[in-house]
């Protein structure tokens, strides 16, 4: 049977509709792809039914359902975002290969047995928690990016939103959840934030007898396995007194679950039917999310947010060993630091080592006491939206999407993106001042050169 020619036009709307979706933005240290994750309550139905209705705002007629599929699985590089981790990419790699190599073999049983020693480890950490009250163990997770606003409105699957960011501690001990949040206008999601709600939730329960630390988290080095974090640690086993001693192990990679991803899930299904517009919101969706053990939300301010990364310039050596070895960041499995000896961080690459040591003041010839070091504030001023981020709320602004109530939170937001240099601006104005200076710079080497050559030639002549 011969096939029907879809007329381009429609293939181009089909097109625009599926361009015009705003991925979601991933916190996950996904490696860099072209891939693009559509929200998770998204489906091809469901666009396929939101191009149906865009049609027939626009008075058109829309394609087969069929069509629809066909060009968004062929021409575009889309997938819906799934909760992370189901399933560990190195074990089904693994599984996958008939003729397995020998340092695959290798690989896979390394993997194996660090995964069980971690889980061990955790569990170790857990039973010693629930027994004994100054022992602090727990799990930390930042939450996949919230939205605002957030609701079952088309629309918004079309613009892009402020993100909010939230940062789950579970306390394996007494089995509790605290939340920090905070919107991409306070802060960004990377190591001086996480250490800043770590440091929150460290003081805090100081405070309260915890004396140590047992932390477990996946092993992003760009928010939890990296010196700014463990300059965190340094700074509070040396400058606060009930503080013995924090270690911080890292999950293996591909099996990193653990108790954070309920505290997610418990906010995902109360917010799932509601209409939520600021962080304030999200907090409160936060709070009554579970009714036994309600956890405990923090909402988190610009002064809250504390600049390790400058701390950090007081250690003079995160990377040598006592013995001299090299310490791989990107491979580390624990870290550990204790008051006996508040300059000394403890390394460990395979959680079935000893730990090595490692002298942070090595060589230093002024050695920094934690004590003596004032936290700098990470910025006393908030942070710019993206072009395209301001442009898509204001629109859902004035089009009274976002209720004229909640204008009040948008409006410094935008007022403050809209105040700022324009960047395009700059950056045409640096290429223009580039190209100038090469076109007079050209201009000059070819002048001199036609007055050598015009030179030669006379004197070659004998007229000169
Ligand atoms: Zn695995």
């Amino acid at each position: 049977m011969k096939q029907r020619r879809v007329a381009d036009s429609i293939k181009r709307g089909i097109r625009q509709h599926i361009e015009s979706f705003t991925p979601v933005e991933s916190h996950y240290c996904r490696k860099q792809t072209d891939r693009k994750y559509l929200p998770e309550s998204l489906s091809l139905r469901k666009m396929y039914r939101l191009y149906q209705d865009s049609c027939k705002e626009q008075g058109t007629t829309p394609a087969m359902e069929s069509t629809y599929r066909k060009i968004f699985n062929r021409e575009f590089n889309y997938y819906f975002f799934t909760p992370k981790k189901d399933q560990c990419d190195f074990c089904t790699q693994y599984r996958n290969t008939s003729s397995k190599s020998e340092d695959l073999e290798r690989a896979y049983q390394v993997h194996c047995a660090e995964k069980e020693m971690a889980r061990q480890c955790k569990e170790n950490a857990k039973m010693r928690a629930k027994s004994e009250p100054e022992i602090i163990a727990a799990c930390f997770d930042l939450q996949q990016v919230l939205n605002c606003p957030h609701g079952e409105i088309s629309s918004f699957y079309y613009h892009r939103k402020l993100s909010v960011y939230n940062l789950t501690v579970y306390n394996m001990g007494n089995g509790f959840g605290s939340c920090y949040l905070w919107s991409e206008v306070i802060a960004c999601r990377g190591a001086n934030e996480v250490a800043s709600c770590l440091f929150r939730f460290i003081t805090e329960h100081a405070s309260q007898g915890g004396k140590i630390f047992e932390l477990f988290s996946d092993n992003c080095g760009g928010q939890n396995r990296n010196r700014f974090v463990a300059t965190l640690y340094w700074f509070l086993v040396g400058s606060i007194d009930a503080i013995e001693s924090v270690t911080h192990s890292f999950l293996e990679v591909g099996h990193t679950q653990n108790e954070n991803d309920s505290i997610h899930s418990a906010i995902e299904r109360a917010a799932r039917k509601a209409k939520i517009y600021t962080p304030e919101q999200w907090s409160a969706v936060a709070r009554t999310a579970r009714q036994n053990k309600p956890y405990s939300v923090q909402d988190m301010q610009l002064v809250d947010f504390i600049n390790f990364k400058e701390v950090a310039k007081e250690i003079r050596n995160f990377d040598v060993t006592d013995a001299g070895c090299k310490v791989n960041w990107s491979k580390l499995r624990s870290i550990r630091f204790s008051k006996a000896e508040p300059n000394i961080m403890l390394v460990k690459h395979s959680h079935g080592d000893d730990y090595a040591r490692v002298d942070l003041m090595r060589r230093k010839r002024n050695v920094t006491s934690a004590a003596d070091v004032q936290l700098p504030q990470l910025r006393t001023t908030g942070l710019h939206l993206s072009a395209a981020k301001y442009k898509d709320l204001s629109v859902l602004c004035a089009k009274n999407l976002i209720p004229p109530a909640y204008h009040p939170f948008f409006r410094p937001c935008l007022m403050m993106t809209l105040h700022r240099p324009n960047v395009r601006f700059l950056e045409i104005r640096a290429a223009f001042t580039v190209t100038l200076v090469l076109y007079m710079y050209c201009t000059y080497v070819a002048i001199y050169h036609c007055c050598a050559l015009a030179f030669t030639y006379l004197c070659s002549t004998h007229l000169l």
